[in-house]
């Protein structure tokens, strides 16, 4: 089947005013950034809804996607005709026709918001579906839980006709709630955590904490490849690389092992927040999720936030393990995220981490360093990479 037009629906209904023309305005970007490479299309957008023109281009390639934009709750590929009665019955049918497996019952819905066309929504869809009714002589009427629905649009700039609803990823539009930085590691979790922040409208960006010889370059490609997969969601992440190893050396020669994790934790945020203030992030994001190990206590977040006054966010904080890991196997993360490459906290892991850590006690341990310089050293050797959601080469010789 050619089709014309992809239409899109979207929306939360709760959205008014001007947020609801930052979101519309915000949904336009975010469509023509992930449809840049089909020339030919045109996006336009009228009365709530919005309409990717295909002009030749590959309907299928355009809905995968459309399949990925927050904000879309569905659309459905549409092919446009004269407003014409014979046109749109033939176009009816021909469409109903293609689905698969073939319908058993159906539906006509018209709506008609273009008044100078002579028949009624109600008679438009009468004469409709006594055609398929007549063509198809297996399929029958079912207007309370039809198997296919053939929706009828009669507007003032065309006639649309689809027969397929296709539900986008819902959420908002990237770049309509302004920009979080989110602590990546390689892990299954932050990946997700990124991807629910991205799912609420929020503009990325990534900082790592790398620790040459202790995590090897195999462990920072991983990371970049996970940046690389949210870009999918939402154009262009910036991943801030920060060397690690001088503070965590620091730490395991001055402070005892239980607190290590904490500490390590808070000189995190430090930077994390530092990082933040340069770019214009408003909030930091972390994969956390509470009691998923010793160290992810209220008492641990607790005396971890006290070193900044940032906002952390914790979009994972009260699910469960398989949720997180069904998630990331949607978000095609999940992959990526279990190969074995160790990351700073598993060559960091004491045999036994506090897991109700106090600040009073972290502050007491945290005398001995110079914390601020070190921070300060450590935001000024910071390297940012711009991760493009164009391919990326695989490096044979380290995988
Ligand atoms: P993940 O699966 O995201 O690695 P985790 O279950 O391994 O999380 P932790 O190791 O306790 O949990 O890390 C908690 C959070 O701290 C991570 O989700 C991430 O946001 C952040 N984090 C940990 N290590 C790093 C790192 N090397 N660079 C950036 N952020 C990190
Ligand atoms: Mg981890």
């Amino acid at each position: 089947m050619n089709y014309d037009v992809i239409l899109i629906r979207y929306g939360e209904l709760a959205l008014k005013g001007k947020n609801r023309d930052l979101f519309e305005e915000a949904l336009v970007r975010s469509v023509k950034s992930v449809l840049r490479s089909f020339y030919k299309i045109k996006v336009r957008r009228n009365y709530g809804r919005m309409y990717v023109e295909l002009h030749g281009e590959d309907s299928q390639a355009v809905m995968e996607r459309l399949k990925r934009v927050f904000g879309i709750s569905s659309f459905s590929p549409t092919v446009q005709v004269e407003p014409d009665e014979e046109l749109i019955k033939e176009k009816s049918l021909e469409m109903i026709r293609q689905i698969q497996p073939e319908p058993r019952t159906f539906r006509v819905e018209t709506r008609r918001a273009d008044k100078r066309f002579p028949k009624t929504s109600m008679e438009v869809s009468r004469m409709v579906g006594t055609h398929i009714l007549r063509n198809l002589p297996a399929i029958k009427v079912d207007v309370h839980q039809p198997e296919a629905v053939v929706n009828i649009e009669i507007r003032a700039e065309g006639t649309y006709i689809s027969c397929q609803t296709i539900p986008g990823p819902g959420g908002l539009p990237v770049g309509s709630g302004g920009k979080v930085l989110l602590l990546l590691s390689g892990g299954i979790d932050s990946p997700v955590a990124g991807w629910m922040m991205m799912k609420r409208g929020v503009t990325l960006e990534a900082i790592h904490f790398h620790s040459p010889p202790f995590t090897s370059e195999r462990s920072l490609e991983k990371v970049r490849d996970l940046a690389h997969k949210l870009t999918k969601w939402g154009g262009t992440v910036r991943l801030h690389v920060v060397p690690f190893t001088d503070i965590q050396t620091a730490i395991r020669q001055n402070c005892p092992e239980d607190y290590m994790i904490t500490i390590m934790r808070r000189f995190m945020m430090r930077i994390s927040e530092r990082i933040a203030d340069d770019n214009n992030a408003l909030a930091l994001a972390t994969g956390e999720s509470l009691g998923q190990v010793a160290s992810q206590t209220l008492e641990s977040m607790n005396t971890i936030n006290d070193v900044v006054s940032i906002p952390i966010l914790r979009p994972l904080i009260a699910m469960d393990k398989s949720e997180i890991m069904d998630i990331s196997r949607r978000i095609d993360t999940y992959e990526l995220s279990i190969l074995p490459f160790e990351d700073c906290c598993t060559i960091f892991t004491p045999k036994k981490p506090v897991t109700r850590p106090k600040p009073y006690m972290a502050e007491r341990f945290e005398e001995k360093l110079d914390v601020d310089a070190m921070v300060e050293d450590a935001v000024k050797r910071t390297v940012v990479e711009e991760i493009t959601s164009k391919p990326r080469e695989v490096i044979n010789d380290l995988f």
